[in-house]
């Protein structure tokens, strides 16, 4: 069986093509950019999707080495993510589905990002730490559900890391930016938000914007700003390995690239004798293959929708999802 895969919940519009043992045949993407000093701007996105999907599929199936007839399963990210961007991807599924009488599977983006990560880091029931630009979890299985043992209240880690930098002057994605800036930076004191489980980012973004606006320097800000954030997704990560009694820590999400949170993870992980891995770079951000191997978890047991029922869910919460492929 092989599956071909649609992500477009934001600003990349993927496809990717496994096969039932999960391997990768193709994993093909076209990524929005905003103009200079924005963020995503969602209508935007939605019609760099519309533009970009046919070459985004040929190129798919020509790496893979395919013709559309000897795909045998869609799968599509049916949310959470940007309404006009899911659209495309679901209007996608739906045409491709009719029209070659293939099944049809709607995927979790949340929980594509952690089965993905199952697969290249070959964990079998690991803490997750899923971090990108409009989410931020640390989830983990149990009793037949990813479970959101903490998460962002209010913007994701990733967004949040963008939004200083754009308010700064640099481009887009600016987080990578923020990563190189930090490495010259020293400390600068700034509030640490985690309320029980649960992170706040955006009140501490306002807090280094002030501080840049003060003229402090940029490199201290981003290095501050780096330090309480990563502790802040490490300290909640540690609580979690500890009241589960787990033993893996899988790191997952565009924001998995950087060096500094992986190496506080990778501390703690040592620490108390855990185990901890990283989706490789290429799965890290979004992606079309983690849709298409979701769909071939999820269509083993046997789910599968009609192609009219191609909708999205745009606030389709990790812990809403019924987990058929994995045991207790
Ligand atoms: P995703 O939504 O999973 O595709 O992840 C995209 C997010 O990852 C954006 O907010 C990026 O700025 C962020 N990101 C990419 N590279 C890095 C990095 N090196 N450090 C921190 N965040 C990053
Ligand atoms: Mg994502």
């Amino acid at each position: 069986m092989i599956c071909l895969g649609i992500e477009a919940t934001a600003h990349t519009f993927g496809i990717g093509i496994c096969d039932d043992k999960g391997k990768v045949l193709a994993n093909e993407r076209s990524i929005y950019k905003p103009k200079a000093g924005w963020g995503i701007i969602p209508m935007d996105a939605g019609k760099h999707h519309e533009e970009a999907k046919h070459s985004v599929l040929s190129a798919a199936l020509e790496k893979a080495n395919l013709k559309i007839e000897d795909i045998g399963l869609i799968a599509y990210s049916r949310g959470p993510g940007l309404p006009p961007c899911l659209h495309k991807g679901a209007e996608l599924a739906k045409e491709l589905a009719e029209k070659h009488s293939v099944p049809l599977v709607p995927v979790n983006h949340c929980i594509a990002h952690i089965e993905i990560g199952r697969l290249t880091c070959g964990f079998e029931n690991p803490v997750v730490v899923y971090v990108s630009g409009g989410n931020t979890q640390i989830i983990s299985f149990a009793e037949g559900k990813y479970r959101v043992f903490g998460e962002c209240m209010d913007i994701g880690v990733g967004n949040a890391l963008d939004k200083f930098g754009r308010e700064v002057g640099l481009d887009f994605p600016q987080a990578p930016k923020i990563e190189q800036l930090a490495k010259n930076g020293k400390w600068t004191e700034l509030p640490y938000v985690v309320k029980g489980m649960d992170l706040s980012f955006s009140g501490i973004v306002t807090e280094c914007i002030r501080k840049h606006q003060k003229g402090e320097p940029l490199e201290d800000i981003c290095y501050s700003m780096q330090e309480v954030f990563f502790s802040m997704l490490t300290e909640v990560t540690e609580r979690a390995l500890a009241h589960l009694g787990k033993d893996q820590v899988l790191l997952t999400g565009g924001v998995a690239a950087n060096m500094r949170l992986q190496e506080m993870l990778n501390k703690m992980c040592e620490e108390r004798n855990a185990r901890f891995k990283v989706v490789p770079r290429e799965f890290a951000g979004d992606n079309g293959a983690m849709i298409s191997w979701t769909g071939i978890l999820a269509n083993k047991p046997g789910q599968k929708i009609k192609p009219e029922d191609a909708g999205i869910d745009p606030r389709w919460r990790t812990d809403d999802v019924e987990i058929s492929w994995l045991k207790n």
